[in-house]
């Protein structure tokens, strides 16, 4: 691991972005943010269409996405102290009925009352270890509290504390539109249930965890598995171990780094775009295909690219440039390592000399492992302060409002995923815990 050469004094960070998208909106913060509206209250654009100020604010959002109806005036209102202490209260009042679940991305200002942080499958499994409580807040995206549902008992409510927190990167593939392409394979490749000769079907369907529980229900049924981006090669072996070829969606990027990086050939990754007749391909592409890629992606991951880590690289020499998976290719191949969420906390916390890190990953992670540890800087790749949209729609006056209404015996935007559903995806997601890296004990 490259290290700079001087040595940094530990320094006071401010991990809220909120903080800093308001000094920027107020004039005295340095930099700039991508939307001044960030500084606004999330409920300021709950009833809009679209996903509001952050990285998915271009993204189509589909008809009939969850709105979130008007937050009461009194949490608009109350100043960021109160709603702290409103916060700490109801969940002092609530103990163990109640356990609050904050992914890596979220707003520093919720993430200080979460019982557990972590990634959307660490979170399922921390709620999967909490059967005595009775409510599960999760402070994250739609997909995320559904599979805390799918995995969680099924008299424990699973609070989202505002419905208009999507993600747009799930949102890209539909339970229809998949239904749609998986015809078109069908009229390609015959009979998909019955292996060939070799013992391999025809095409394996791989969904990435952010997608909705209607698409990993799908994948249950058709003999499909979900992955996580820890695990996207251990799960792309196994597919490949019972088919020919890979449905993965929704994340083009995710799944074009990790067959690459497993050497599969580009030119065997056709596109499958639901919104293009035939998906934009043809059907000698798809029968030569290894990979059929979703056109999917994470317009947070998006943001960054080549010419952001030339500067890192330039401005920082020894620069330590770690990327998330769901970057496009080039800005994986330039980095110096690439990976989940928990593996670039890993790789910082295995740094034992101060050492300069460029990350290319959620604002709100990067600003958080920046405060955690001072001894290295650490800085996001992408100059321009921008987060994840949707993540952002969790402000604390949401969750104050659904943990007091708890403690008045009230459950509100309960997330709940009928068992029509939940059950093969369920399937999917134990296909993918039995799935065992390459070489691995069976
Ligand atoms: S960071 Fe990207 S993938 Fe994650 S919730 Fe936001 S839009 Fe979805």
């Amino acid at each position: 691991m490259s290290t700079v050469s001087l040595t940094l004094q530990p320094r006071p960070i401010d991990p809220s972005v909120d903080h800093e998208i308001q000094a920027i909106v107020a004039g005295s913060g340095t930099g700039s943010t991508c939307n001044t509206d960030l500084a606004a209250g999330p409920w300021d654009f709950d009833a809009r269409p679209g996903y509001g100020p952050g990285a998915s604010m271009g993204d189509v959002i589909p008809t009939g996405a969850p709105r979130q109806p008007q937050l009461p005036q009194e949490y608009r209102d109350a100043s960021d102290e109160e709603l702290d202490a409103r916060i700490r209260a109801a969940k002092q009042t609530l103990g163990d009925r109640v356990v609050v679940l904050g992914h890596f991305y979220q707003r520093e200002e919720v993430v200080r009352h979460a019982d557990y942080v972590g990634d959307s499958f660490q979170l399922a499994n921390a709620a999967k270890s909490r059967p005595d409580a009775e409510a599960i807040v999760f402070c994250g995206v739609h997909f995320m509290a559904e599979t805390a549902d799918l995995l969680s008992g099924a008299d424990q409510a699973v609070i989202l504390p505002n419905l208009a927190a999507g993600c747009s990167m799930a949102d890209m593939a539909s339970i229809d539109q998949v239904e749609e392409c998986w015809e078109t394979l069908e009229d390609v490749f015959g009979d998909m249930d019955t292996p060939d000769a070799d013992g391999l079907l025809p095409v394996i369907p791989v969904t990435y965890m952010n997608s909705s529980a209607a698409i990993k229900g799908f994948v249950g049924r058709h003999g499909g598995i979900v992955c996580t981006s820890s695990n996207a090669r251990t799960v792309l072996e196994w597919a490949f171990a019972r088919g020919r070829r890979v449905l993965f969606f929704p994340d083009q990027h995710l799944g074009r780094n990790t067959a690459k990086a497993m050497g599969v050939p580009l030119e065997q990754m056709p596109m499958w775009n639901p919104t293009r007749p035939y998906g934009g391909t043809d059907e000698a592409t798809l029968r030569d295909s290894r990979v059929i890629l979703w056109h999917g992606f994470c317009s947070v991951h998006r943001r960054f690219t080549v010419d952001q880590i030339a500067q890192a690289r330039a401005e920082h020499p020894g620069v330590e440039v770690i990327v998330h998976p769901e970057c496009p290719m080039d800005v994986v191949d330039a980095a110096d390592s690439a990976g989940s969420t928990d593996f670039i906390r890993k790789a910082i916390a295995a740094a034992t000399e101060p050492t300069t890190f460029a990350i290319g990953t959620e604002i709100n992670l990067v600003q958080r492992l920046a405060a955690e540890h001072p001894q290295h800087e650490i800085f996001c790749l992408d100059p321009v302060v921008c987060p994840c949209s949707t993540m952002y729609r969790i402000h604390p006056g949401y969750l104050a409002w659904v943990l007091e209404a708890l403690v008045a015996g009230t459950v509100l935007n309960r997330i709940t995923v009928p068992s029509s559903v939940a059950d093969p995806a369920r399937v999917a997601l134990e296909r993918m815990l039995a799935a065992k890296p390459a070489g691995a004990p069976a």
